[in-house]
């Protein structure tokens, strides 16, 4: 059955967490299913990412002319640099009866939620704080000090966790990734997703009143 509009599901997450590498193989398991937002940063991109595909990498410049012009469905600061989701994809997304995916931090989920109350909040964790740390270091795309600012800012973020909808502990990655893709399942089929069918039912079945 098709729904009304399009599911928004934002995944938040510490640094590190494996927010990117479960998004990979969400999109590489269930290629025409999920549509997943490309933001736009003035991060510097790392060794591999390519402008357009992980990111719009922009300048700070560019990227306060987007807030200015009202590009963004929401923006934050994370770590001295702009993110920023592009409104327009999402909107047409949605608006299409598609599935999107933002892969956003937690100040910029709460705004999601404010202008879509509907959007469906996931949080993913590693199964403790070491874990964190380690896939920090062996990512090996931050140095030393960023990896500690990163840490520090988890600290902060751990107490928004209570917030979202539901926790995905990565430990096992394959159970992560089917965790995600089964919560999307199941919140499709909230009868308050279909009430242009409940409305249809009701219609059809007032045939029979007595
Ligand atoms: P994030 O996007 O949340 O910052 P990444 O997806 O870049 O995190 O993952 C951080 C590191 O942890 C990467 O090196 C990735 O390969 C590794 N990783 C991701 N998931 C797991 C997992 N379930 N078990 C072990 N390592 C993982
Ligand atoms: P990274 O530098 O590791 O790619 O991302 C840093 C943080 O910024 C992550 O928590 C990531 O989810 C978040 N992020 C990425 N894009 C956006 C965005 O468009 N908006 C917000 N609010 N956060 C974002």
């Amino acid at each position: 059955m098709q729904n009304e509009t399009g599911l928004i599901t934002v995944l938040s997450g510490f640094s590190g967490a494996g927010k990117g590498t479960i998004m990979k193989h969400l999109l590489q398991e269930y290629p025409d299913k999920y549509h997943l937002s490309i933001s736009a940063t003035t991060r510097k991109p790392r060794t591999g990412e390519e402008d357009g595909r992980e990111y719009f990498f922009k300048t700070k410049a560019e990227f306060e002319r987007m807030i200015k012009d009202n590009e963004f469905l929401e923006y934050a600061q994370f770590n001295d640099n702009y993110y920023g989701t592009p409104k327009k994809y999402v909107e047409d997304l949605a608006n299409s009866g598609h599935d999107v995916i933002l892969e956003i931090e937690m100040q910029g989920a709460l705004n999601v939620r404010k202008v879509f109350p509907e959007a469906l909040l996931l949080f993913v964790t590693p199964p403790d704080a070491v874990s964190l740390k380690n896939r920090l270091v062996g990512r090996g795309t931050e140095s030393p000090e960023e990896i500690g600012n990163r840490l520090a800012i988890s600290d902060q973020e751990s107490f928004y966790m209570e917030q979202y909808d539901y926790l995905i502990v990565n430990d096992d990655l394959e159970t992560a990734v089917k965790s995600v893709h089964d919560i999307i399942e199941c919140e499709h089929l909230r009868v308050s997703r279909s009430m242009g069918f409940v409305k249809k039912m009701q219609n059809d079945l007032s045939i029979y009143k007595k």
